[in-house]
C-alpha cells in the first residue's frame, strides 16, 4: 500500500541545512518512516538563503536577522514554496522543527535575540495552516501517530 505523504523539516532528518551550518536528527520522529513518505523541505534554503546564515527572529509582520536585515522576502518565498512540495506529493500533515522563525509551532523567539520563547507560529507553518495542512513538531507528533 502506498504510504501517506509527510512534510518534514529536513534538519529532523539530519540535513545540515540550519541557521548554524548543523543539523537536528531526531531519532523519535524517525519511526514515522514505517507509516508516511517523508518529503524532507528547508524553507529557509527553498527561500534562497545559504547555510550557514545569521539567525532570524519574527517581529511583528517581519522577519529580521540577528545583522539587522530584512530577510521577510526570504522567508515568505521559501514558505511558498514548502507549501508547492506539500501540494505536489498530496501530503496534508508536516512535521516540523519547534521554536524555528519558520518552522515553529505554538511558540516563537520573542524578535529580540533575549533566548525568550512567545506564543506564535513559523513564516511556513502559518502559511500551511491557512491551507488546511496540519502541523506537528517534533516536541509533540502523537497525532501524526494515530
Ligand atoms: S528552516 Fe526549518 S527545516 Fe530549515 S533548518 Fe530551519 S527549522 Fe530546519
Amino acid at each position: 500500500m502506498k504510504k501517506e505523504a509527510l512534510l518534514v523539516s529536513a534538519c529532523l532528518l539530519g540535513e545540515k541545512c540550519r541557521y548554524d551550518g548543523g543539523g537536528k536528527y531526531c531519532a523519535e520522529a524517525m519511526r514515522l518512516a514505517e507509516r508516511y513518505e517523508f518529503v524532507p523541505v528547508c524553507p529557509e534554503v527553498l527561500g534562497g538563503m545559504p547555510t550557514p546564515r545569521p539567525p532570524s527572529e519574527i517581529l511583528g509582520d517581519r522577519v529580521i536577522a540577528i545583522d539587522g536585515s530584512d530577510v521577510t522576502a526570504q522567508f515568505r518565498l521559501g514558505a511558498q514554496r514548502a507549501l508547492a512540495a506539500a501540494r505536489k506529493a498530496g501530503a496534508v500533515k508536516a512535521l516540523l522543527k519547534s521554536g524555528s522563525p519558520s518552522c515553529g509551532r505554538g511558540l516563537v523567539h520573542d524578535g529580540l535575540f533575549s533566548g525568550k520563547l512567545v506564543p506564535g507560529n513559523g513564516v511556513t507553518t502559518a502559511l500551511l495552516e491557512e491551507n488546511g495542512i496540519a502541523v506537528c513538531t517534533e516536541l509533540d507528533f502523537a497525532p501524526l501517530e494515530s
